[in-house]
C-alpha cells in the first residue's frame, strides 16, 4: 500500500519558490495556495508592466512623428510666404523674368531662409535654389538674382 502510494505521488517545484513539493494532483503547479496567489500576482503586475511599455512605445511613436509633421508644415508655411514675396517682388517689377535685389533687403521682404541650406545651394552662381517656377542665384557681392520662369 505504501508502495503504491509513493508511486502515485510526484515530485516537482513549485512555480513560485521553486521548492521541491509532493502533491497527489499531478497537475498542481504550486506547492500552496499562497504561492499560487503570489505567483498569479507577479504576472499580472509583469503583464502589466509589459502593456505599459507598449503604451510608452506608441506614445513615443506618436510624439516622434507629431513633430516631424509640425516641422514639415513649417516648411510648407515657410515656402508658401517666400513664393508670396516673390510674386509680389515680381508684380513690383512689372513683368520682368529676371531682377536682382541685395540680400539683406531681400531678407527685410520677409523671406526665410531657416528651412534651406544658404551655404549649399547658394555659394556660387552655377548653384541655386529653385522655389516653384523662380531659381534664386546668390552673386559674390551678397546680390540675389532671380528668375521666374514661364
Ligand atoms: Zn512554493
Amino acid at each position: 500500500m505504501s508502495h503504491l502510494t509513493t508511486n502515485t505521488i510526484q515530485e516537482r517545484n513549485c512555480l513560485n519558490c521553486g521548492q521541491t513539493f509532493d502533491y497527489p494532483d499531478p497537475r498542481a503547479l504550486y506547492c500552496c495556495d499562497d504561492c499560487k496567489t503570489k505567483y498569479n500576482n507577479r504576472k499580472r503586475v509583469e503583464r502589466q508592466e509589459q502593456r505599459d511599455l507598449e503604451v510608452v512605445e506608441v506614445i513615443s511613436e506618436l510624439v516622434e512623428e507629431n513633430t516631424q509633421l509640425e516641422n514639415h508644415i513649417e516648411a510648407i508655411e515657410i515656402q508658401w510666404s517666400n513664393i508670396d514675396i516673390l510674386k509680389k517682388l515680381f508684380h513690383s517689377y512689372k513683368g520682368e523674368s529676371v531682377c536682382k535685389i541685395h540680400l539683406q533687403e531681400f531678407i527685410d521682404l520677409g523671406f526665410n531662409f531657416s528651412k534651406y541650406d544658404l551655404k549649399k545651394p547658394l555659394n556660387k552662381n552655377a548653384d541655386f535654389l529653385i522655389f516653384e517656377r523662380y531659381e534664386l542665384y546668390l552673386t559674390e557681392n551678397q546680390f540675389i538674382i532671380l528668375k521666374r520662369n514661364s
